[in-house]
């Protein structure tokens, strides 16, 4: 990244991208064409550095391009999905080769992504992976389970974890990989959630291959380019939402941004509803009328005094991290703060709603949102880190109290599993 110094000013910044955008800018390109040219031109991530299709801005300077793309109503770079975390752990670990030939795919939103992480028997304790990939001439053969794989039944690529050393100690025996998943060998079995969508698979590997240069970062160190990988994921489970884009443009490139994003955004379609739908509170107090019952606007008023609390965190980390600065204690609270937020929300929708929250279907309350609250929520308690683990985490590296004993040193392969 450049330092300040180096950097444009924003005057110079507002200049050059309008310039560049009055010459490039046209609705009626494709969405791939138009995307490419955001990219090679460093519009697309211009926080990424200069030799990676980005200018090495800082966030003050990326938001001023922000501004200027929205102004004439440019569309941006495909973002949805796990592809940002690709990029973030490809851009830290990935060879000059892996990231020339995924990146920029990953801003035109030619590829798709997923995260091979969880296993049946792992998923907090990550670094028990057993999903296992073998060295055999120039491919790396992979056998094993996954588990929970958000978007597996339509990505093209997979970040991958799996134990390539079952005798060393059980975070020094992983490597993390870039696997394709439309190959033989790769079968993805989607998996039905109790809100009644289908955003998870089940996936498992038979002889899947994997070639060579698809190691990210070096043999056996996988677990460090994972931890990159569930840093920036943290990060964005921090509850803040991205704005809700307006208004329906007409151009084909719409039309393609519009069913790209129908089709990305499928399996995060109860994603709102995941986070609580504190936006709805107020609203919703008012149409049932418990914005009169002294005791329910009690509990309001806590939930909505935590949640903006938890808002102000949220910003105050986010502002750290855009500054370069080290996150302090805020950053590890995020997550655990909104998922306490979206266990409030379901609980005082229900207080307002009463036996209807559990009514689906265009008679019910908000034609079925507030229900898909309830059966919704839970999952924020649970991706990306339990609940439970995040205040591990807040206890050790926050709190410095004593670590949790560990009864699973020495080399994996004679640890105690399941
Ligand atoms: C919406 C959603 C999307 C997801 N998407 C993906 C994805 O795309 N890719 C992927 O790889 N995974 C994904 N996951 C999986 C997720 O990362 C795991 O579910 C999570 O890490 C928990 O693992 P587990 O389900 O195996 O629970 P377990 O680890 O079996 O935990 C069970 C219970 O034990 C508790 N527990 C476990 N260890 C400890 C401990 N040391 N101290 C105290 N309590 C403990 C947990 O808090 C939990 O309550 C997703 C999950 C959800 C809900």
């Amino acid at each position: 990244m450049s330092t300040p110094t180096e950097a444009p000013t924003e005057a110079q910044v507002r200049s050059e991208i309008r310039e560049w955008l009055a010459k490039n800018w046209d609705p009626d390109l494709s969405l791939l064409d138009w995307r490419t040219r955001l990219a090679d031109a460093g519009w697309a991530a211009p926080q990424w550095p200069k030799e990676w299709y980005g200018r090495g801005y800082p966030h003050n300077l990326v938001r001023v391009v922000q501004e200027e793309l929205a102004a004439v109503g440019a569309v941006g770079p495909a973002s949805s999905g796990v592809r940002m975390l690709a990029a973030a752990t490809l851009l830290e670990h990935g060879s000059d080769a892996q990231k020339k030939k995924y990146l920029r795919r990953i801003l035109t939103g030619e590829d798709t992504w997923c995260q091979f992480f969880s296993e049946p028997g792992s998923g907090s304790d990550l670094a028990g992976a057993t999903t296992k990939a073998e060295l055999k001439g120039d491919f790396w053969i992979v056998n094993g389970q996954k588990v929970w794989t958000t978007s597996a039944h339509h990505a093209d690529h997979g970040l991958l974890v799996a134990r390539t050393d079952w005798d060393a100690p059980k975070h020094d025996g992983l490597s993390f990989f870039v696997i394709d998943v439309r190959q033989p060998g790769v079968d993805v079995q989607p998996l039905r959630q109790m809100n009644g969508h289908a955003s998870f698979n089940q996936v498992f590997f038979t002889d899947a291959k994997v070639p060579k240069e698809n190691l990210v970062g070096k043999l056996n160190d996988g677990w460090k380019v994972a931890m990159t990988t569930l840093m920036h994921e943290r990060r964005g489970a921090d509850g803040l939402m991205p704005p809700v884009k307006k208004g329906r443009k007409e151009g084909r490139i719409h039309a393609e941004e519009r069913a790209e994003n129908d089709k990305a955004n499928e399996p995060y379609r109860w994603y709102p509803q995941r986070a609580g739908r504190v936006d709805l509170i107020i609203e919703r107090a008012k149409e049932t009328g418990a914005n009169k019952d002294p005791y329910i606007r009690q509990e309001i008023a806590k939930l909505m005094i935590f949640a903006k609390s938890a808002e102000w965190t949220a910003r105050r980390a986010r502002a750290a991290q855009q500054q370069g600065r080290p996150q302090g204690p805020e950053g590890s609270l995020g997550k655990l703060a909104a998922s306490h937020v979206a266990r409030g929300c379901a609980r005082v929708h229900t207080l307002m709603t009463g036996t209807d929250a559990m009514l689906t279907g265009k008679e019910s309350p908000r034609e079925g949102v507030i229900a898909e609250i309830l059966v919704s929520v839970p999952a924020v308690s649970i991706a990306g880190g339990t609940d439970e683990i995040q205040r591990n985490i807040i206890a050790e590296r926050v709190l410095q109290l004593p670590k949790e004993p560990r009864f699973d040193t020495g080399p994996f392969r004679n640890i105690r599993r399941n």
